[in-house]
């Protein structure tokens, strides 16, 4: 069997930007050859049986040369391989997509190309930049900014002459010979320019001016790299659609403190309002030591069942399931659990909750029940460790309590390094809170967020005052309550 090797673009940043085709070569490659501008997001894609080799400049001291690589490439594929050449933005733009690919048919491996969104389109886009306009521009020139002080390559008289938009990529550290070689020609001084840094990234920024003032502007709001850099009218454009880094928590840098198996939609929310979340699971769940109380819940007939958490609901029903039974082992069950997210993944598997308090904390189902509870059976799904005021308080009115423990919360080895210019801080349960302190982590200027009032208590009991609490137990609530106060304070960024 012969290998592939496979040309790919990543896109310009954002994870979303890669294609379909990318995302399926990606899931099924054996080995993976990464660029420096590629996310990681797309590079934790790779299936975990495969080999990744970063082969870019910045990722590492040891890049490999260009002659390398592609040899390296070649006898990958030979060995039957699936091989994946990752490239940042279109591998044919300023790519070396090109080069590489002469190699490999050169060498008689086979291979394929798979376009990307080139950051020289994407980045303007999210800049709010369209690169050609009726009104403004009618070409579009893409030039590498590379060669920029060389007398060789760029045809500076004829670029001078049109009146279209002209894109520099690898041009940032050449900005003034850029700006000079054009106004000596012809260009106005006045001509709007633009620099975009990590464009389509949460840390995108752009500086807008003229060829005469651009570069005392970029020096002033040290840029980082990667750039690149717009010339034309269409750059004014970018004060009227500039849609992205206008979004309401762009900027924001958010901790989320969930577990990572349940932090994806509080992560989704937060990034679509444009803030960067960093993920700082302190728990991780894992099963219970014995499955003996939960499987007395899922055999024995119980006149309630509570559950406290999704992830009590998921191991229950792993457990029913494993049995052979499904939920009409449930009929006849009164269902009473805590917090809108825990009452939609019961509706999920076809059961409608009896009763949902609004608030997310056990206390708040007591009301709910009878005064005289004498031969009721109730079974209360949750964590090993957890509140007992409710359990207290339901045997004490006569009821039989059985405590079926469905998983445990375990703290991980927490990584620091990403805990820095920290805007929130945001916790999803008590544990979290007690997990996230217990490491001592530097937050300072940091706001809290929590997600109801429990949680809310476990931080005053670390001394912490919480900044802001969800109104209703939904990561939707918290993510809208942390975006309004966000508002309300109205940082400057
Ligand atoms: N093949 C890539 C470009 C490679 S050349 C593409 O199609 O996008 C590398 C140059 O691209 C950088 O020097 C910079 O000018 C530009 N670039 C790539 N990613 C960028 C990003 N996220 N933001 C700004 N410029 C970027």
């Amino acid at each position: 069997m012969t290998g592939k090797v496979f040309l790919i673009g990543a896109g310009p940043g954002d994870p979303g930007l890669l294609t379909m085709r990318a995302a399926d070569l990606i899931a099924r490659a054996d080995f993976i050859a990464i660029d420096a501008l590629v996310s990681d997001a797309i590079a934790d894609r790779a299936p975990k049986s495969a080999e990744v080799v970063y082969v870019g400049k910045r990722a590492s001291k040891h890049a490999l040369p260009q002659d390398k690589i592609n040899q390296l490439l070649i006898d990958e594929a030979r060995k039957g391989k699936t091989v994946i050449r990752l490239k940042g933005g279109d591998p044919f733009v300023f790519g070396r997509g090109g080069e590489e690919a002469e190699e490999l048919a050169a060498a008689g491996v086979a291979f394929e190309i798979v376009p990307g969104i080139s950051s020289s389109v994407a980045g303007p886009a999210y800049a709010g930049i369209p690169v050609t306009h009726r009104s403004y521009a009618t070409s579009l020139t893409l030039v590498t900014g590379h060669e920029a002080d060389a007398s060789t390559g760029i045809k500076w008289e004829a670029l001078a002459q049109l009146d279209g938009t002209i894109v520099f990529l690898m041009g940032f550290g050449n900005l003034a010979a850029i700006t000079q070689n054009l106004t000596a020609n012809g260009v106005s001084p006045d001509r709007p320019v633009a620099v975009i840094s990590k464009a389509t990234t949460p840390e995108q920024r752009t500086v807008t001016g003229t060829l005469a003032n651009i570069e005392r502007k970029v020096a002033e709001a040290n840029l980082p790299t990667p750039a690149l850099i717009v010339v034309g009218e269409v750059v004014k454009l970018h004060d009227v659609i500039n849609w992205f880094e206008s979004k309401p928590l762009f900027g924001k840098r958010i901790v989320v403190t969930r577990a990572r198996e349940q932090a994806s939609e509080l992560k989704r929310l937060f990034e679509e309002s444009g803030a960067t979340v960093i993920q700082f699971p302190t728990i991780e769940i894992a099963p219970p030591e014995s499955f003996d109380s939960l499987d007395i819940a899922v055999d024995k007939r119980f006149n309630w069942l509570v559950f406290t958490s999704v992830n009590g609901v998921t191991a229950y029903f792993e457990r029913l399931f494993a049995k052979g039974l499904d939920i009409r082992a449930l009929s006849g069950t009164r269902i009473a659990c805590v917090g809108e997210t825990t009452a939609a993944s019961l509706r999920s598997r076809g059961v409608i909750p009896d009763l949902v308090p609004d608030k997310f904390m056990s206390t708040a189902l007591i009301p709910h029940f009878d005064a005289d509870l004498h031969r009721v059976r109730i079974a209360v799904i949750r964590a090993a460790e957890g509140r007992d005021e409710f359990i207290d308080e339901m045997r004490k009115r006569g009821a039989e309590v059985h405590l079926a423990v469905a998983y445990r919360t375990v703290p991980v080895a927490l990584n620091a390094d990403e805990l820095h210019d920290i805007d929130v801080v945001t916790f999803t349960s008590a544990s979290t809170v007690d997990n996230f302190f217990s490491s001592a982590p530097s937050i300072d200027g940091a706001l809290l967020a929590s997600i109801g009032p429990t949680t809310s208590d476990a931080l005053r009991k670390h001394g912490r005052q919480p900044d802001i609490e969800a109104p209703t137990a939904s990561i939707q609530a918290l993510h809208d309550a942390v975006h309004a106060e966000t508002l309300r304070r109205g940082e400057p960024r």
